[in-house]
């Protein structure tokens, strides 16, 4: 716990990025590094979609060799591409190796790779598949493309509930799902399938973060949760904050921060998306104890009292 001033910041354990979503950047950079030693500077790497959903993030990849692009057509042939942490499909990574041989770097999180493989599994042994989560999400995009047969994505109970009776179905859930949604998703389908088989496809990273919202809203007057607003996991965690009708203050970096969100709190947590960097939250803390925000609280605190 960090003590400053009148104010007391306390940081969500554990917080920021996620053991898969590391590995993904470290495997992008050491990529970068390895084609510009090769290349003298002179080559990229290319990531179909944004490697990580952090803005921030993706500008300093981007300064160091990163290009983003949106469809495979835009990746030129033989050239070094690299595979995000929520994957693709077997269709995709096919047209990739087929375009760029052994330039593709798969960054696959084991995590969502065990969730792709359940859901062909699934299929395999002929279950209809139903994935908990967003379908415009890319992990679950990649997913469905796993499973081969019947597959179907609810993103809401409401949407459980609409499926019609079925002899068999098979259950999977995007990985930054809340555990509560699938348990309650069980408790909705087991009247109406048969046979049903549920993998909890959750992954741990997740729900020790957001376990580690419910803790400290608890106890502190106002929570920050960093990370950016693309971001999916972070999003669950602001979801999870104010279903506990804890003040959340939703911000990508220091630069966000609004002093008057600070007025009458005493305590402030700081919590953060499995794709923050630790850089980002570390310019958060400084920002609030040391710079220009710290000072512009104080000068909003005066006026407050006068
Ligand atoms: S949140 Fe979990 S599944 Fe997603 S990248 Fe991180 S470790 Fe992997």
């Amino acid at each position: 716990m960090r003590k400053k001033s009148a104010r007391e910041i306390e940081v969500a354990s554990p917080t920021g990025f996620c053991f898969g979503v590391k590995r993904a950047i470290e495997s992008l950079e050491k990529s970068i590094d390895e084609c510009s030693a090769r290349w003298e500077g002179h080559r990229n790497v290319y990531s179909i979609g944004m490697p990580i959903h952090n803005p921030q993030e993706v500008e300093r990849l981007t300064r160091k060799g990163l290009v983003v692009v949106d469809r495979i057509e835009d990746v030129p042939p033989g050239a070094s591409v690299f595979i995000r942490a929520h994957g693709v499909s077997p269709a995709v990574k096919d047209a990739l190796v087929k375009r760029c041989g052994s330039g593709v770097t798969d960054a696959t999180c084991p995590f969502v790779k065990n969730a792709q493989e359940k859901a062909a599994l699934l299929s395999g042994e002929g279950y209809p598949v139903l994935v908990l989560g967003d379908p415009g999400h890319p992990e679950v995009q990649a997913i469905v493309g796993c499973a081969g047969g019947e597959v179907f994505v609810a993103s809401s109970l409401g949407e459980v509930e609409k499926l019609c009776k079925k002899d068999r179905l098979g259950v999977i859930s995007q990985t930054t799902q809340k555990s509560e949604v699938l348990g309650a998703a069980a408790k909705i389908l087991a009247p109406r399938v048969r046979e049903l088989r549920i993998f909890n496809t959750i992954c741990g990273a997740t729900t020790q973060r957001q376990e580690a919202v419910r803790k400290i809203t608890d106890h502190v007057d106002g929570l920050l949760v960093v990370g950016g607003k693309n971001s999916a996991n972070t999003a669950k965690l602001v979801e999870i904050a104010r279903s506990r009708e804890c003040d959340v203050l939703w911000i990508e970096q220091a630069e966000d921060l609004d002093c008057r969100w600070f007025r009458e709190k005493k305590k402030i947590g700081i919590a953060a998306g499995a794709s923050t960097p630790d850089w980002i939250i570390n310019e958060l803390i400084n920002a609030i104890e040391t710079s220009q925000v710290s000072r512009g609280m104080e000068d909003y605190d005066g006026r407050n009292e006068k």
